[in-house]
């Protein structure tokens, strides 16, 4: 059985109750070779010139021979991940609409522990608060997603419509689901920024998973590439 075909229908687990899931791929790293020897209209010389090859094109950001591999997935994943994730306008997306279906008392982020403003960075979180306190926060939360969540479901049964009765929810944490496609140039690009250093640890956590359970085992000469010319660069500045 082909890695393509194992890999799609995998879902991965990410966060408190989130997931993504592999919903399909097109082509792998011989696709990339091809579709770069089709300049002179050769095909794969064997997997120690095809390797090189493909080195050679991501060294050089020959870049779109890598866009004929595609990955679409399925994620689900709090809204504040949403907004970062959006703002890579290279993907296409198509999300869960609280127009039309209505949320649950379960949709609610609750983070591992709560980490410290950084005095460094202004976006960036360093340290995380001492566990006593967090657990006094996280109770906090829970009563708040309560009481919003009884807010939300009062105003649907006065028969306040679902498009304005979400105006209750806390919108940063409510989880969300989306369909999300790209290709591997593009999708190289969100996991250099997204498991950077400077990423939210939320989106990290996607991105990484992305990686790990995705990128990796469907690229493995892309991802060797990636690495030691990307991101190994990266870690080293
Ligand atoms: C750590 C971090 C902090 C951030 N903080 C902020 C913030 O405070 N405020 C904020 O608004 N955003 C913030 N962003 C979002 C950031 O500005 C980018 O919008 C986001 O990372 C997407 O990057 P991109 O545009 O390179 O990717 P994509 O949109 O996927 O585009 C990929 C590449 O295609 C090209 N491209 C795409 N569209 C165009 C276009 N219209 N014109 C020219 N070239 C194009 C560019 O070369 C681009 O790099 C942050 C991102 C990160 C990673």
């Amino acid at each position: 059985m082909s890695t393509t075909v194992t890999l799609v229908g995998k879902r991965a687990p990410v966060l408190d109750q989130g997931w993504i899931e592999l919903q399909d791929l097109m082509g792998d790293d011989l696709a990339i070779v091809n579709a770069a020897r089709v300049s002179y209209m050769g095909e794969t010389k064997g997997p120690e010139q095809d390797k090189k090859l493909l080195f050679y094109l991501l060294a050089n950001r020959h870049t779109t021979p890598f866009e004929q591999v595609e990955f679409k997935f399925r994620v689900r994943a709090p809204v504040l991940v949403w907004w970062q994730w959006v703002r890579h306008r290279t993907w296409s997306f198509n999300a869960q609409s609280g127009r039309y279906t209505p949320f649950e008392e379960s949709d609610f982020y609750f983070p591992p522990a709560w980490r410290m403003q950084a005095k460094s960075n202004k976006q960036m979180s360093e340290g995380t608060l001492p566990a006593s306190e967090g657990a006094e926060l996280t109770s906090a939360l829970a009563e708040h997603y309560q009481r919003s969540f009884a807010l939300y479901q009062a105003a649907l049964n006065r028969g306040v419509s679902r498009e304005l009765a979400r105006i209750f929810l806390p919108g940063f944490s409510l989880y969300y689901t989306w369909v999300a496609k790209t290709d591997a140039h593009n999708l190289m690009h969100f996991l250099d920024l997204r498991m950077g250093p400077h990423a939210q640890d939320e989106i990290r956590a996607y991105a990484t998973v992305i990686y790990q359970e995705f990128f990796r085992p469907a690229l493995p000469w892309t991802a060797e590439a990636f690495e030691r010319h990307v991101l190994d660069k990266r870690a080293a500045q």
